[in-house]
């Protein structure tokens, strides 16, 4: 058997009747390495169609109807129709009836066989078979291939769909918000423009040609924007930036966010903040009022006794750390609940504002305090002042009240209105309360009006 045959199908069929008469040819066969079954026409009508593999040798019989029969029966049936069949000495008539059959592979031998013929033929009808079984191989890889192809052009074409809705949601969205959003490569060139960005410097189809180095811009922001994009791209870090760009409809303030996108690209969302900034600032005025008025008194415009505690308590602490001092003169109106009597409430509280406005001026470094303490009394706060330049400004203070010369017809102590002042001074002590001085400023005055009011007193205890 040669190397090639081995690798082709070996078995064979033979049917002849009777079985004998085709014996040497079975030998001759089996010598060379076929397996070979023989059976009898009648036998070979119970063997089972799956069991007719490879090549089955037909004998010419006594009767040749019956081997067309059973070649006929073959080709008919849809399992055997491809074997090959090698008819052994056909009379003329079977020969015909089997050309005209043009289904599967034929051959025939006629008498006398010689044994190389035959071998050479059913070697040629096993190739046959061989490269029959190979080609229908090749078509069922063929068709998987086909059928896998089909597959996934189908898949591609359904993520091709899924990816353009995605997009076209993608888009829709980014329509949706305001901000504005590019792709840039390192150089500065736009890659992609997302969101509407119709109305930021140049129209988007002039855009997407462009690079941002040639945008009508100033040089210094292009360059501010460059560095971004390239401090992006090489260290991955989300580069935040806010700046002006002047615009043929106005001013606008733009924060860009520069976020790495590729090896050498960025994304770049561009949000107008201008109408944030406006608002933002406008609050932090709103806010500056709001605490301005909750540290000023209603009436007189001064500070008020919030402001007062806020900062007394400030100071004290501050001048405690430095060891310098704290001085405070506590006034009083004199007889003011006559004047009301006398003038009436709203009189009073224009007294009360000529007097503030008196306090406000006579405290003239930046750090002192006038206030209204409460009522018809007032504070007057000077951090770094000792009790000798406290007592000096709350005479000043005093005679000013008596130089404005309110008329106070009903006054136990003159004819117009007049003060009263306690004057306290102290080197604060770390750890100790501020009421300290409140209460000795608070006695001073207490002692100023015991001992005849339109006077200072001094707490003499300190400073
Ligand atoms: P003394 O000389 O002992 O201080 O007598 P006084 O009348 O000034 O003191 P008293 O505490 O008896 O009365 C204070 C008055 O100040 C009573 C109150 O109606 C008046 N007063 C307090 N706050 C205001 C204010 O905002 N406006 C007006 N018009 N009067 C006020
Ligand atoms: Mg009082
Ligand atoms: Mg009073």
């Amino acid at each position: 058997m040669s190397h090639d045959r081995e690798k082709l199908p070996s078995s064979i069929t033979i049917v002849d009747d009777p079985i004998a008469n085709l014996q040497l040819l079975s030998t001759i066969l089996v010598k060379h390495g076929y397996q070979v079954r023989c059976f009898s026409f009648e036998q070979i009508s119970l063997v089972k169609v799956e069991e007719l593999k490879d090549l089955i040798l037909l004998a010419s019989s006594d009767d040749p109807e019956r081997s067309y029969a059973f070649y006929q029966k073959l080709r008919n049936d849809p399992l055997t129709r491809q074997i090959p069949v090698i008819l052994i000495d056909p009379s003329e008539q079977t020969l015909a009836q089997i050309q005209a059959i043009a289904v599967g592979s034929a051959d025939y031998i006629t008498k006398p066989f010689h044994h190389v013929e035959i071998l050479t033929r059913v070697e040629n009808q096993l190739k046959i078979l061989h490269l029959q079984n190979q080609l229908q191989d090749c078509r069922i890889q063929l068709q998987q291939e086909i059928f896998d192809h089909d597959t996934t052009k189908r898949a591609l074409k359904r993520s091709q769909k899924d990816f353009r809705e995605i997009e076209e949601c993608t888009n829709a969205l980014l329509n949706a918000i305001p901000d504005k959003i590019f792709r840039h490569h390192i150089d500065g060139s736009f890659l992609d423009i997302k969101g509407k960005s119709a109305d930021l410097i140049l129209p988007r189809e002039a855009l997407i040609e462009s690079n941002l180095r040639n945008l009508p811009m100033p040089e210094a922001l292009k360059a501010d924007l460059l560095e971004r994009i390239r401090t992006a791209v090489e260290t991955g870090e989300t580069q935040t930036f806010e700046h002006e760009l002047a615009k043929p409809d106005g001013i606008f303030i733009y924060e860009s966010r520069f976020v790495k996108s590729g090896a050498d690209e960025a994304v770049c969302i561009v949000r107008d903040i201008t109408e944030r900034q406006r608002m933002e600032a406008a609050l932090q005025q709103a806010n500056l009022e709001l605490e301005r008025l909750a540290n000023l008194d209603g009436l007189t415009g001064i500070a008020n006794r919030r402001r007062f505690d806020e900062y007394l308590n400030r100071e004290w602490l501050r001048l405690a750390r430095e060891q310098f001092p704290l001085s405070l003169i506590l006034c009083d109106v004199d007889c003011f609940k006559q004047y009301n009597d006398t003038y009436g409430h709203l009189e009073g509280d224009k007294c009360l504002q000529q007097v503030a406005k008196v306090f406000a001026a006579v405290v003239k470094r930046p750090a002192d305090l006038a206030a209204r303490y409460g009522g018809e009394e007032f504070a007057l706060l000077l951090p770094n002042t000792d009790l000798s330049g406290a007592i000096v400004l709350a005479e000043q203070a005093r005679l000013a009240i008596k130089c404005l010369c309110i008329r106070h017809d009903t006054s136990s102590v003159g004819a117009y209105i007049t003060l009263s002042l306690g004057v306290a001074s102290t080197i604060p002590i770390v750890g100790s309360q501020p009421q300290v001085l409140i209460s000795a400023a608070d006695a001073a005055l207490y002692k100023a009006k015991y001992e005849g009011r339109d006077r200072m007193c001094a707490d003499k205890t300190k400073g």
